[in-house]
């Protein structure tokens, strides 16, 4: 908060409206030497006379604090730019979880492809036999629903037919036949099955 600038936007803002220090201090039932204060930056209106000061100045506690009048458009403006960049952050966050799909279903489908072709080619006992079928097919069943989960919950689906995106109950991306990330499933708005691609 710039004391300097609320104080001088306080001074102009009096003037406009045609108060001396001396008549808007009696105003307020303060001593002039307060309103100086205000308007040399020295401090800000105790809570007490800062909405009767804005009454009277007309303008709003939001224009008192950064010192110029706020327009309301500009406002607007500023959330609107605020949500987007956080729908961009929405977005780059997806686009990392779905490269971690990548890996994490890329390692324990790798690592339960090499304990199956070890089990079949090196001859061993047969309980590490049963350890390694057992700690590969646990490694793909947890890995692959890990990958899974993420991504039926970064991003959304899209409906080859009405253009609806949505995200999916998991069972749905479970059970549904898939190229890729490309699932065909059921789009809940217009309830058409059609192959429905993965976007951000
Ligand atoms: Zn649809």
């Amino acid at each position: 908060m710039d004391l300097r600038k609320i104080g001088k936007f306080i001074a102009s803002s009096r003037a406009e409206k045609g108060y001396t220090q001396e008549t808007l201090a009696e105003a307020l039932d303060l001593s002039n030497r307060s309103i100086s204060k205000w308007e040399r930056g020295v401090c800000l209106p105790d809570s007490a006379h800062m909405i009767r000061l804005c009454e009277l100045l007309n303008i709003s506690i939001n224009d008192l604090f950064n010192g110029e009048r706020i327009n309301m458009k500009d406002s607007k403006e500023i959330s609107e730019r605020q949500l987007l960049e956080l729908a961009k952050l929405k977005e780059e966050k997806d686009r990392q979880l779905l490269k971690l799909e990548w890996v994490v279903g890329y390692v324990s489908t790798v690592s339960f492809l090499v304990s199956m072709f070890v089990v079949a080619y090196v001859e061993m006992d047969t309980w590490v036999r049963v350890l390694l079928i057992a700690t590969g097919s646990v490694s793909f069943i947890v890995g692959g629903h890990h990958a899974l989960k993420i991504e039926q919950t970064a991003g959304y689906y899209k409906c080859e037919k009405c253009g609806n995106k949505y995200i999916p109950k998991y069972k749905s991306v479970f059970l549904a036949k898939h190229m890729g990330r490309t699932r065909k499933m059921t789009c809940p708005k217009c309830g058409e099955k059609s192959w429905q691609k993965k976007v951000l």
